[in-house]
């Protein structure tokens, strides 16, 4: 028997007993989780980036604002790790500033999102019609945000005209802002 022929029968018998005793052979590591938005996995963005980012973001607020005739305080763009945004009693505004990197869309329903809690400052079924109302498909690019959003904590470029396509079976779910 050549070697190779060894070298396969062994493969194949420790592929046996890993099957059999799961215990002892742990699966590896599914390659998805190098997208896991661990604090360790996420790249830095540097200073020029979050300034980047922040324009961004700040140009698709005062957009926003401008036509739902909202007046809001001030915008604060951070690199949070597990909020998108959120919206104060004092009518501060404060976004994550890797929406900088999501489509425009995903982005543009963040910022709807928080200037529609200038009115109402729940997620009551008020609060969803208000967003609906300027917004109607949200559901969908809230879902892209959930779907998608640990490709952000690694982007390549800044606001890229598409963003990879996330691994087949992966999803991620940030807890809801
Ligand atoms: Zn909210």
């Amino acid at each position: 028997m050549s070697m190779n022929g060894v070298c396969r029968d062994v493969r194949e018998f420790l592929r046996g007993l890993a099957r059999e005793l799961p215990e002892i052979f742990p699966a590896p590591r599914p390659v998805y989780r190098r997208y896991a938005p661990a604090r360790r996995r996420r790249a830095a963005l540097s200073a020029a980036e979050r300034g980047q980012a922040k324009e961004i973001i700040r140009a698709r607020v005062e957009h926003w604002a401008g036509l739902m005739n909202l007046q809001y305080n001030r915008i604060c763009v951070k690199d949070q790790r597990t909020l998108w945004g959120s919206c104060s009693g004092k009518k501060n505004l404060n976004f994550n500033c890797r929406l900088a990197a999501a489509p425009p869309e995903a982005l543009d329903y963040v910022v709807i999102h928080e200037l529609c809690h200038l009115r109402e400052m729940n997620h009551s079924k008020r609060f969803w019609a208000l967003v609906r109302g300027t917004c109607p498909d949200y559901a969908a690019r809230r879902k892209w945000l959930r779907n998608n959003a640990a490709l952000l904590w690694n982007p390549v470029t800044l606001n890229a005209a598409a963003a990879p396509q996330a691994p087949a079976g992966y999803s991620y779910t940030l807890p809801q802002n």
